[in-house]
């Protein structure tokens, strides 16, 4: 292309790039974003406003040039210049209408609050927006990958956005989104770079032995003429099964038996199929499971799930019957059968205890333990049999407010033993007049008010 040519094409980008800012700008204008929004999307909003900004002085700025100049490597240089910018924003224009539409008022807003808190005792600049959507699954969508180059987030400010979505028919639904949790700990594991942790904590000469005799194997077996796909890569599964083991791992050391309740809980509802089946991204959701309980054991937790959720611990015990590996490996890829498949499936056993381990020794200081839940599991429990919202509470002439876990875990374990029918038995309310949800719903709130005013007491430093 020559000079002329180029820059009809950068005046074409501009004239793009321009046009998603101007709908950026007008959604900023409408001012929805002001009533009822989290303080993560005010502070997105801000940085977005700043971006534009900048944004508009390198395009006067780019425009300038390519009109004073005819260099063809300056104009090219240029015009990739603005290939940056008009992929940033169209990402930025993708997320943005989706996060200013969120509204405090459609959130499991104190839980959130609570987990912000949590990630930022992680790692101190994270924050995190959730956003609804209409699958049911709970998802993890980087915002930082959006910057991905300085240009794009020249104070390095967007990096530590991510976004999470909930299934919004559970907006409402605070046991359900207890599962967000485990999205926060996606966003965890990308940005302290928990890969690199995991990897530099393993043997490399096993590593590398594992990897070749794979490599091996695929070259052997794969390189035929009549396969026409690419060979699986093997290590890519491991890589995403440790991504996927650590994110339950870190919730299950940040809320303890609850998020095990949440999991078995939402998963419940997909076909008995599903919850078996491997894909290369994600282990079973049966290996999950026994994972999960094993982890919780190793923590201390088994009496209570024992002896507060037996119908719980004897339906994971039963899955023991399904711990049959060809749930857990990928036999859709491999055939088990192989020795060097087998081998690297246990291999890859053995490195999940080391991702266990550097979840400890992450969580160590804001881990959520047994001797917490004992002190204040029975006080919650007595305030939610009588109908009283587990903040209102005078104890040993003291005002009492148990931890957000400790209310989760043991309104959890209400719900699980019937503590919603119990309500019903204590009321008026007819038991078949159970469409209403009315005690479901209080439950609901009851547990948000009290992590609320848990979190309103901390910052008062009370
Ligand atoms: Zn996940």
């Amino acid at each position: 292309m020559d000079a002329d040519g180029l820059k009809q094409e950068i005046d074409r980008k501009i004239y793009e790039v321009k046009r998603l800012i101007t709908n950026i700008e007008e959604l900023l204008e409408e001012k929805k974003y002001e009533k009822y929004i989290p303080k993560e999307v005010k502070e997105f909003v801000l940085y977005i406003k700043e971006y534009v900004n900048i944004s508009n002085e390198h395009f006067n700025f780019t425009r300038q040039i390519s009109q004073e100049t005819f260099s063809i490597p300056v104009l090219t240089a240029l015009l990739s210049l603005l290939d940056t910018f008009k992929e940033g924003f169209f990402s930025l224009h993708h997320f943005f209408k989706e996060i200013i539409e969120i509204s405090i008022l459609e959130s499991p807003s104190p839980l959130l609050i609570y987990f912000n808190k949590i990630l930022r005792k992680i790692y101190r600049d994270g924050k995190i927006i959730a956003t609804k959507q209409s699958e049911y699954n709970f998802h993890f969508i980087p915002l930082y990958k959006i910057s991905g180059r300085p240009l794009l987030d020249p104070n390095r400010k967007l990096e530590h956005f991510a976004l999470i979505r909930y299934p919004f028919s559970e907006y409402k639904n605070v046991f359900s989104n207890i599962l967000l949790i485990h999205e926060l700990g996606h966003f965890i594991y990308k940005k302290l770079n928990i890969k690199n942790k995991i990897i530099s904590s393993i043997d490399p000469q096993e590593f590398d032995q594992y990897e070749q005799a794979i490599n091996e194997y695929v070259e052997t077996n794969y390189q035929s003429d009549y396969i026409i796909e690419t060979p699986p890569k093997m290590w890519e599964t491991i890589f995403s099964w440790w991504e996927e083991s650590f994110a339950d791992f870190f919730a299950v050391r940040i809320i303890g038996p609850a998020f095990l309740y949440a999991f078995i809980k939402f998963n419940l509802i997909l076909k008995d199929t599903e919850i078996k089946i491997f894909i290369s991204q994600h282990p079973s959701r049966y290996y999950r499971i026994t994972r999960i309980i094993g982890l919780l054991i190793k923590d201390g937790w088994e009496s209570v799930i024992k002896l507060k959720t037996p119908r719980i611990y004897k339906w994971a015990d039963d899955i023991d019957a399904f711990k049959n590996l060809s749930y857990n490996i990928p036999t859709s890829i491999f055939s088990f059968d192989e020795d060097p498949i087998r081998e690297c499936y246990k291999y890859l056993e053995k490195t999940i205890e080391k991702v266990a381990l550097v979840t400890e020794e992450l969580t160590a200081n804001c881990n959520y333990d047994l001797e917490t839940f004992e002190e204040e599991n029975d006080i919650v429990e007595e305030c939610l049999k009588k109908f009283i919202p587990p903040s209102e509470i005078f104890y040993k002439d003291n005002f009492f407010i148990a931890k957000p876990e400790s209310i989760l875990n043991t309104a959890f374990i209400f719900y699980l033993n019937d503590g919603i029918e119990q309500w019903y038995s204590m009321s008026d309310r007819s038991k078949d007049d159970k469409t209403d949800h009315f005690f479901d719903n209080r439950l609901n709130e009851f547990v948000l008010k009290s992590i609320e005013d848990n979190l309103i007491l901390e910052i008062w430093g009370k």
